[in-house]
């Protein structure tokens, strides 16, 4: 089961989160950007792929400035009703701390046939580069997801968000805390 994990960390005795359940995608995908202040804030992306959520923390939240470079972690799978979740996960709980929605939307594969996204991003998660393009309020455009090569195996969930130089981006300094509304 893709949640195990997900499932291993949590107790639903203890906090909001939802419970695992798997969900079938539907015609259109969607994402979500959650900002998660816990011990250290970061943000976390959510990509409905394959009847869960596909994640990936992001210490310094997404950038559309094409020159920057953003560590993103990849997390364990989430639930699908976890896209949208916002509340405060107690202390003692596995990422204990605040979750609000910073961006939510639609997505798809920029170079994929209609029907064929879902395929194409998870032969592009399976090879190390994703290709997504962002239908959000805030991420807008093409980006690259792309899987870091590291010899230790400590850091193999290491990857890269980078926006591509597309009419969405921006050429100065971007601060995802700059654009909370
Ligand atoms: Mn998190």
């Amino acid at each position: 089961m893709k949640l195990i994990k997900y499932k291993e960390k949590r107790d639903f005795e203890n906090t909001p989160e939802p419970e695992p359940k798997e969900h079938k995608s539907g015609t259109k995908l969607h994402f979500s950007v959650q900002r998660h202040q816990a011990s250290h804030l970061h943000y976390d992306l959510r990509l409905e792929m394959d009847g869960v959520l596909k994640s990936w923390a992001i210490p310094k939240g997404p950038s559309m400035n094409a020159n920057v470079k953003r560590l993103a972690m990849q997390t364990e799978d989430h639930p699908y009703d976890y896209m949208l979740f916002e509340g405060e996960i107690p202390k003692g709980n596995y990422g204990a701390g605040t979750v609000e929605v910073w961006d939510k939307g639609t997505y798809t594969e920029p170079e994929a046939e209609k029907g064929k996204a879902e395929k194409a991003l998870l032969h592009g998660l399976h090879k190390g580069h994703i290709q997504l393009l962002f239908k959000g309020k805030k991420l807008k455009g093409v980006f690259d997801l792309i899987h870091i090569k590291n010899k230790d195996e400590d850091r193999d969930n290491s990857w890269l968000l980078t926006k591509r130089d597309d009419e969405f981006a921006v050429t100065d300094p971007y601060n995802a805390e700059d654009h909370l509304d």
